[in-house]
Formats: C-alpha cells, sequence, structure tokens
C-alpha cells in the first residue's frame, strides 16, 4: 500500500509543539521569541508569502515584526535595517523574503545578516556548516523535506538518496543532509544524462527542479520514498509539483502531494529555526 504523506498534518502536529514550546520559554524567560520579516517591493508571490509567514508566526505566539520597504529602497538602506536588527537584542530571526528587485545584490544582503539570526539558513556560513556537520541554521525547506522522510523510515544509514535539482536553498543542502544521514547521495540536475535511470536507483527520491509533473514512475524505483518539492501553477491556474502524483503512488513506498506536501512544513521549520535562534542566543538547551 502507498502512503500520501500530508506534510499539512505533520506540519500542524510540529506547529502545535512549537507553539507549546514558546509558552513554556516565555514563562520560563518572560520573553517571546521574534522574527523580523523584510520584504521589498511588491512581488505577489512574495507578499503571499510573507502573509503566510506572520500568520503561522503569530498563531505559535512568535512575536513578527515586517518590514515592507518600497521597490525603490537602495541596497544601503537595507543595509543599515539588517545592521539594525542584527544588534536589536529583541530580534532572534531576520528573513530577507526573496527575491529582491534586481538592482539590489541579493547575495550581499543575505551575508549581511548575523548567521545566529539567519533562520533561513542562506548565509554561507551557515551552510559551511551543513557541510561540516557542525550546528547551524538548516535552510527551511530541506529541513522539513527530511523531516517528512523520517516521518516514513527513521533511519536512512546505507540507502541510496537522488536530488533533483542544485540550487542552494532546496538541492545542495538538501543532498548534504541526506550526506548527513549516511545515504549515498546523487545531485541530479538539468545537464544530467540518462536521468529516468539515475531516478530508478534511488531509495529516496527528491524532486525540486520547477517542471510540472516530469518525474513519471518509468522513473522510479519500486517502493522508493518520493518527496516533491516543486511548485508549478498550470494555465488552469491549479498548482501541481515535479512528479506525476497518480502514475508514481501506486508504484512507490511513500509519495508527498502537491499542495499540503512540503510547502507546509517549509513554514513550520521557519518557526523552529526562529525558536532555535532564540535558544542559542539565550544559552537554552531544546528539549524537542
Ligand atoms: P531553481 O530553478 O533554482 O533550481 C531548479 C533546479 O532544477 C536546477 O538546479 C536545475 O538544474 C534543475 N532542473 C531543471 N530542469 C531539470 C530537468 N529537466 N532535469 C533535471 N534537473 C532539472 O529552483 P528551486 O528554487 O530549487 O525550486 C525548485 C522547485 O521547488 C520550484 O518549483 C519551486 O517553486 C519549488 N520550491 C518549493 C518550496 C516549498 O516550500 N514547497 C520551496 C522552495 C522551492
Amino acid at each position: 500500500m502507498s502512503e500520501i504523506i500530508y506534510g499539512n498534518l505533520i506540519a500542524e502536529k510540529y506547529r502545535l509543539k512549537i507553539r507549546d514550546e514558546v509558552a513554556r520559554l516565555k514563562a520560563s524567560t518572560g520573553k517571546s521569541p521574534a522574527l523580523d520579516v523584510v520584504i521589498v517591493g511588491e512581488d505577489p508571490a512574495s507578499q503571499i508569502y510573507v502573509r503566510n509567514k506572520e500568520k503561522a508566526a503569530v498563531e505559535a505566539g512568535i512575536r513578527s515584526t515586517v518590514h515592507r520597504l518600497p521597490a525603490e529602497t537602495t541596497q544601503t538602506e537595507i543595509l543599515t535595517l539588517i545592521e539594525e536588527l542584527n544588534l536589536d537584542p529583541e530580534v532572534n530571526g531576520i528573513l530577507v523574503q526573496l527575491p529582491l528587485p534586481k538592482k539590489i545584490n541579493a547575495p550581499a544582503v543575505v551575508e549581511a545578516v548575523f548567521p545566529s539570526k539567519d533562520v533561513d539558513g542562506f548565509h554561507p556560513v551557515n551552510l559551511g556548516r551543513l557541510m561540516t556537520g557542525e550546528r547551524g541554521m538548516i535552510p527551511c525547506t530541506p529541513k522539513g523535506c527530511l523531516k517528512l522522510i523520517k516521518e516514513v523510515r527513521e533511519d536512512l544509514t546505507g540507502l541510496s538518496a537522488v536530488v533533483v535539482g542544485r540550487s542552494t536553498i532546496v538541492g545542495k543542502p538538501m543532498a548534504q543532509l541526506l550526506l548527513n544521514e549516511n545515504c549515498t547521495v546523487t545531485t541530479a540536475h538539468s545537464k544530467t544524462k540518462n536521468l529516468a535511470e539515475v531516478c530508478r536507483r534511488a531509495d529516496v527520491l527528491v524532486v525540486a527542479a520547477g517542471r510540472p509533473r516530469f518525474i513519471t514512475d518509468d522513473m522510479v524505483k519500486e517502493g522508493a520514498i518520493v518527496i516533491d518539492v516543486g511548485i508549478n501553477r498550470l494555465e488552469n491556474g491549479k498548482l501541481c509539483g515535479d512528479v506525476d502524483f497518480e502514475s508514481v503512488l501506486p508504484k512507490c513506498a511513500a509519495l508527498t502531494p502537491v499542495p499540503k506536501g512540503v510547502g507546509p512544513m517549509t513554514v513550520t521549520m521557519l518557526l523552529d529555526n526562529t525558536v532555535e535562534a532564540f535558544c542559542r542566543q539565550n544559552v537554552i538547551e531544546r528539549n524537542l
């Protein structure tokens, strides 16, 4: 029997745990974890993402402040705001919503955030820590994907894992997380030859390519765990993933749907990273 991994339900469970943890932290320290989000310009998708993050934070008891800056904001103005937030002891997590307007040097902005407050986990210091296996902030989407995989199978040691996609925010950190779990990892990308054959080797297949339904059943190993990160909007306005859900589901052990799969876990891991940042900044051991 194939399992549908409903990320929305698993995310709900985590959010309740985080809400309880935040309440306990508030009771013991008198302070709530605080997340500051910086959004520049009017990109409609970004506006929705930021609203969702703000709502989720508030529901978890996390203090959330959104800094909405006009599209004309200069690089210096953004960096000045980030410096203020870096130095503000009341701010535990800083998230700069991407993409930034084209004239802004996005990597410079990402690198301006203190690594200890970088709840997106995109700062090179945090990505480096992921490589060395040190404790750092883990990017939210791959962190959420790993939690979903572990809902199906706790010990991944020795499994063959394939990640399709090599972006810095999903594919590369995902591959590193699976390597840290003792998987034998292959990263596939747009230049990979014989993609179907590569994917068929995967006990764990994570797809983050942004290509609607392009992973079909002939590319999936019988009994694989398949995580579909893709979010694609079809012409009819509906969302779909990178995996052809109908054909792949009967063949695999477990598969995430789109929507209600990885997306809700991404936001949940942002909350988790904010609590993590708060605890580290206040030298509190987490007991999750
Ligand atoms: P990206 O465009 O930065 O990277 C896409 C990657 O896929 C590239 O590395 C490319 O080499 C690879 N790729 C493209 N076409 C391919 C092909 N035909 N065969 C093999 N590899 C191919 O995208 P991203 O930011 O990593 O996002 C990937 C997808 O995941 C998008 O649909 C995005 O919307 C979605 N996403 C979802 C969440 C979430 O929370 N659910 C978060 C981030 C991204």
